[in-house]
């Protein structure tokens, strides 16, 4: 069986990779990189999405010897010209304050009318094998921010962000309603024929 390292630490990612590529009829073994806890961290040095998920796919295929697959996402509002984009886990200067990000996001939004609330997330998902070769996809979930978060599922900024077609925002979906239109879940299933075709089955 090919192994396949993914480039993260989060357990809710490595599963819903797993579920992903399960459903694709792919069965590769997948592990998260804590399988590999000698190989430090990437510094996220890009400037585009792409970018930090293709860093993060080589640095484990270099150390691991194996494939990997890394991702990177965010949120970009239209009016802020994409932004926060690649700082979305630090808007506000703290990395990883979903509450403090969201908070100051809606402040510098709020005399912006709804025509203008447009936003998405978005990933790339990257494939890199040791001998260097590279892939990299991404995925959109379009909607509009809303003026006040609702919501208790999800993470970041899931309480604002009403998917186009909803009326209501990707706090209040299911993990399964949010993992059938995420920005994530279209990333990793354009993936799935990219890994078929440079890793074989
Ligand atoms: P990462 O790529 O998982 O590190 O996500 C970077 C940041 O983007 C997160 O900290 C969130 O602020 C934001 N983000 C990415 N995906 C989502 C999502 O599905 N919902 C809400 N926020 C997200």
């Amino acid at each position: 069986m090919t192994r396949l390292i993914l480039a993260t630490r989060n357990a809710g990612k490595i599963t819903e990779l797993r579920a992903i590529l399960a459903d694709a009829g792919l069965s590769h073994e997948l592990v998260g990189a804590d399988a590999y806890p000698e190989v430090p961290d990437t510094k996220e040095t890009g400037v585009t999405f792409a970018e930090n998920a293709l860093l993060k796919a080589h640095a484990l295929a270099q150390a691991t010897g194996h494939p990997a697959v890394a991702d990177d996402s965010g949120l970009c509002v239209d009016v802020l010209g994409g932004a926060p984009g690649i700082f979305s886990a630090r808007w506000s200067g703290k990395h990883g304050d979903d509450r403090a990000n969201l908070d100051l996001l809606l402040a510098q939004l709020a005399d912006i009318g709804e025509a203008h609330r447009g936003a998405h997330f978005s990933c790339a998902a990257a494939l890199a094998l040791p001998d260097g070769t590279e892939r990299v996809v991404e995925g959109r979930l379009l909607g509009t921010l809303r003026h006040t978060p609702a919501g208790d599922g999800g993470f970041g900024y899931d309480p604002i962000l009403q998917p186009l077609g909803d009326a209501r925002t990707c706090a209040q979906l299911t993990a399964e309603e949010k993992n059938a239109i995420s920005h994530r879940g279209k990333a990793f299933r354009a993936l799935v024929p990219v890994v078929r075709d440079l890793v074989g089955q």
